[in-house]
């Protein structure tokens, strides 16, 4: 979604975007749609793009790796600034190029492509460590059985089975 700046009216431009064609399919997968919010400003000679986003998606866990959904709540706000070739060609020619103090990205022709900010947001929103819940236990080592479903006896050393244990 290619938003020109000449179609941002004086007062802003709101709208929401509950679809997620624009979700970047090689990094999450959804779970159910989710819903962002949007607003476009234009402010002196820049454009101030705010929005929020709620989106469920399915991630594995780090520790037991069994999936899970999480819920990205992220706010955001990025300046945009267009850079006419004359002035500064070397600068836009990147697509993002974000000055290291703001938030402000560059670009080379004045249009905003929502859904790459909203899948931007996306990858910085993504947790580091993906848990299924604080207290996730790991996997054993040894037996590879999900410890939280089942205590195993590799550490106490009894070596007993564990196949009562096992959940499909
Ligand atoms: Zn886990
Ligand atoms: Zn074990």
């Amino acid at each position: 979604m290619r938003i020109r700046w000449d179609e941002i009216p004086a007062d802003g431009l709101f709208f929401s975007v509950d679809d997620d064609s624009w979700v970047p399919g090689n990094v999450v997968v959804c779970q159910g749609p989710g819903v962002c919010r949007v607003s476009l400003k234009k402010e002196g000679g820049r454009v101030l793009f705010a929005g929020t986003m709620r989106l469920p998606v399915v991630l594995d866990c780090d520790r037991c790796l069994e999936s899970f959904v999480y819920t990205l709540a992220e706010e955001f706000e990025v300046v945009f600034e267009w850079l006419a070739k004359e002035e500064e060609a070397g600068l836009a020619s990147e697509y993002f190029c974000k000055s290291s103090e703001l938030d402000v990205v560059y670009l080379a022709e004045p249009v905003v492509d929502v859904f790459s900010v909203l899948a931007q947001q996306v990858y910085l929103g993504l947790p580091e460590k993906k848990l299924c819940s604080d207290k996730c236990l790991w996997l054993c080592s040894e037996c590879g059985v999900n410890l939280n479903y089942c205590p195993c006896d590799c550490s106490s050393g009894a070596g007993a089975s564990h196949s009562m244990c096992w959940q499909s």
